[in-house]
């Protein structure tokens, strides 16, 4: 009796683990889907569910590389990154640190890709199938505010 159950626990184990690295693999296959440009808006909502935070910010940080916006909404190619890490807002007499912004074609970029990683689920990726999808919401280009 107490080795069927070992075994089964085993078993249960193993399946875990199996499952766990499903999940993770698939999120790297989503962060490489998502490195291309043209992505279409429902594609790039499905597959959030699919994604963590740092598999998020790894999106963003590859695009960068690639000469991307880093929004996988945005097909804009963004040579001229500038060198600066910090900006001086004058009028403000403030001092901004634009490591992340820099890596957008524009602030609504900036601002939509922050918005949509705020949404991206925290939770464990292989517990994600007992979860409820999330309803992520995209930053509309109207509500652009400053470039
Ligand atoms: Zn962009």
């Amino acid at each position: 009796m107490t080795t069927e159950n070992n075994q089964q626990l085993r078993e249960q184990l193993i399946a875990a683990v199996v499952k766990k690295r499903a999940a993770v693999a698939r999120a790297h296959q989503v962060v490489v889907t998502l490195l291309e440009p043209h992505i279409e808006e429902q594609t790039f909502l499905d597959l959030l569910t699919e994604i963590g935070p740092d598999n998020y910010a790894d999106i963003v940080e590859e695009r960068h590389i690639n000469k991307l916006c880093g929004y996988p909404l945005c097909d804009v190619v963004v040579e001229k990154v500038p060198v600066k890490q910090y900006q001086i807002c004058v009028a403000k007499n403030k001092v901004y640190d634009i490591t992340e912004r820099k890596k957008f074609c524009s602030g609504y970029c900036f601002k939509a890709s922050e918005y949509i990683k705020s949404q991206v689920p925290t939770s464990p990726l292989w517990l994600r199938d007992k979860e409820p999808k999330p309803n992520f919401r995209l930053m509309r280009r109207e509500k652009e505010i400053g470039k």
